[in-house]
């Protein structure tokens, strides 16, 4: 659930307005489009995709303090990677390969038997 920018306190992801300080959290009222807004003494577009490409014709670039096309130009942070599981990749693969796996047993079982009876 998002917070205020302003009060911090939750709202909905669909609430137009803040219920707690009535401060506007969409453009225009409608719940699908999202109105961001600056941090204190800095602009939108220091941050923005369409001004690092110049791609932005909106007048108020580059001191945009609140705009609704605003699009984060950092990357979003890679999910962890899962270490390898070789337990795991092995159990599959036994169970993929289960009747291979029971004549290979069976063959060396019977070739320890023929070895034990030469003796
Ligand atoms: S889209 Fe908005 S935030 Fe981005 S560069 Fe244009 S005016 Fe600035
Ligand atoms: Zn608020």
């Amino acid at each position: 659930m998002p917070t205020c920018p302003k009060c911090h306190q939750k709202v909905s992801d669909q609430a137009t307005a803040c219920p707690y300080c009535r401060v506007e959290l969409k453009a225009f009222g409608h719940p699908g489009m999202p109105l961001h807004r600056a941090n204190k003494d800095e602009y939108l577009c220091d941050t923005c995709l369409y001004h690092a490409d110049d791609t932005c014709n909106f007048p108020q670039r580059p001191y945009a303090i609140e705009c609704t096309l605003y699009r984060d130009r950092t990357p979003p942070p890679e999910p962890p990677k899962q270490p390898s599981d070789w337990g795991r990749s092995l159990r599959i693969w036994c169970q993929r390969h289960q009747r291979l796996l029971t004549l290979a047993v069976l063959i060396a079982i019977s070739i320890i038997a023929a070895i034990a009876a030469q003796k």
